[in-house]
């Protein structure tokens, strides 16, 4: 199968040309000046887009689940209360680490087709007010649905509850506002509505939450998984603890850079946009959206049903080895075809591309869908909310 086809999936997804020319580069000593520069310039981007000055960068160098996995570990040792939100697979996972820390775990769970309530978790905090840390995910990506952290965090926030979000596959895509919003340690990846690599950790963190950390006396230290040595290191005295993933780092920030330049609420409506033709396209279709209701739909990837008697995974490879256009399955979520549109992906034409592949690829299968109709539904969507449309 030819690489260059179409990649639509949930991420990671090709980059932009500019990102790729930029990892393409020299690879510099990491104490080069050089170098230093470009990392002081690539957290100072990244922290422009999070858009908060009361949150201190820190770039770790492994894919976000590395950010994740180190969030956990500053924030919980044995015994310590959590209250993990589940809606979906990356929310499930995170109360694995919280798990295997020893941590006293409480979860809210809802179906995966549906989003946190904030008011029970109000509820559950009164009722349980030892609860020290709250997790919940942003953007879940195979649900393609968006939890309210909005109003999850100022009822943490009033508390006294430190919260960790994964924002993974909602940074530079989904409108997200740690400072307003009151969230403490915000974890995000590169390589979803970013448009870059898939190598770095992305993290946002407030005052509450290094407060919270200094106080885990098993937070890790001397560990690839130390939030603080980070800190305290590379912030305080100039010095990496580790050498930093050189090509990514210059990947990243070309990708921060270009998403400025056109600016973060721009990119946040081409996301919008774009999702909006293809949830279109899907109902004209005929084909059902996973997410339960479209107000609660993910901007950057759209989730749909499968029809019974066809699985995701043979959706995906046929559509991949028939059509040329890599699509994500449902991992683990439940019988769901996933058309990604993050970052460079995120654009009208591939939009089209993703729903005819979708719609066909359930026809040969077997299933019933009329492609025709959802192309003309996604255009007819892309026409009403062009730039100087009525959108
Ligand atoms: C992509 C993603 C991650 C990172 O996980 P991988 O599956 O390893 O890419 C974490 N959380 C969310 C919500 C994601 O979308």
């Amino acid at each position: 199968m030819d690489p260059a086809d179409l990649t639509l999936s949930a991420g990671p997804n090709d980059v932009f040309p500019e990102v790729r020319a930029a990892m393409g580069g020299p690879v510099l000593y990491h104490y080069d000046p050089v170098f230093k520069e470009r990392f002081r310039a690539t957290e100072a981007a990244v922290g422009r887009i999070f858009g908060s000055d009361r949150h201190e960068i820190i770039l770790m160098q492994g894919e976000a689940i590395l950010g994740l996995e180190a969030a956990a570990r500053s924030l919980a040792t044995r015994g310590t209360p959590c209250l993990n939100l589940v809606s979906g697979v990356f929310g499930k996972g995170f109360g694995m680490w919280l798990s295997a820390i020893g941590a006293e775990l409480h979860e809210i769970e809802v179906p995966y087709d549906d989003v946190i309530d904030p008011d029970a978790v109000a509820a559950y905090l009164d009722a349980h007010p030892a609860i020290k840390v709250v997790s919940v995910v942003h953007s879940e990506t195979p649900s393609g649905t968006v939890n309210p952290v909005d109003r999850i965090g100022p009822i943490c926030r009033s508390r006294g509850v430190v919260t960790v979000v994964d924002a993974v596959s909602s940074y530079g895509g989904i409108e997200l506002r740690p400072d307003e919003w009151q969230l403490d340690l915000i974890v995000a990846g590169p390589q979803k509505c970013l448009g870059g690599p898939p190598g770095m950790s992305l993290m946002a963190i407030s005052p509450e939450a290094w407060a919270a950390i200094e106080a885990n006396p098993d937070a890790p230290r001397g560990s690839f998984l130390s939030i603080l040595d980070y800190r305290d290191l590379w912030h305080g005295e100039g010095r990496f603890p580790f050498t930093p993933s050189v090509p990514e780092v210059m990947g990243v920030l070309a990708a921060a850079e270009l998403l400025l330049a056109t600016g973060v609420d721009a990119v946040l409506a081409r996301h919008e946009r774009v999702a909006r033709a293809c949830r279109a396209g899907v109902a004209a279709m005929g084909l059902r959206l996973w997410a339960a209701s479209e107000t609660t739909a993910a901007a950057s990837v759209t989730s749909i049903r499968v029809p019974d008697g066809i699985t995701d995974i043979q959706v995906r490879d046929h559509a991949r080895a028939t059509y040329g256009v890599q699509l994500s399955a449902g991992q683990g979520a439940g019988n769901i075809i996933r058309i990604g549109h993050m970052g460079a992906t995120a654009r009208p034409a591939y939009a089209i591309a993703g729903l005819a592949a979708v719609g066909q690829t359930m026809r040969d299968l077997g299933a019933t869908a009329d492609v025709g109709a959802g192309v003309a539904a996604a255009m007819a969507s892309l026409a009403t909310t062009a730039p100087g449309g009525t959108a």
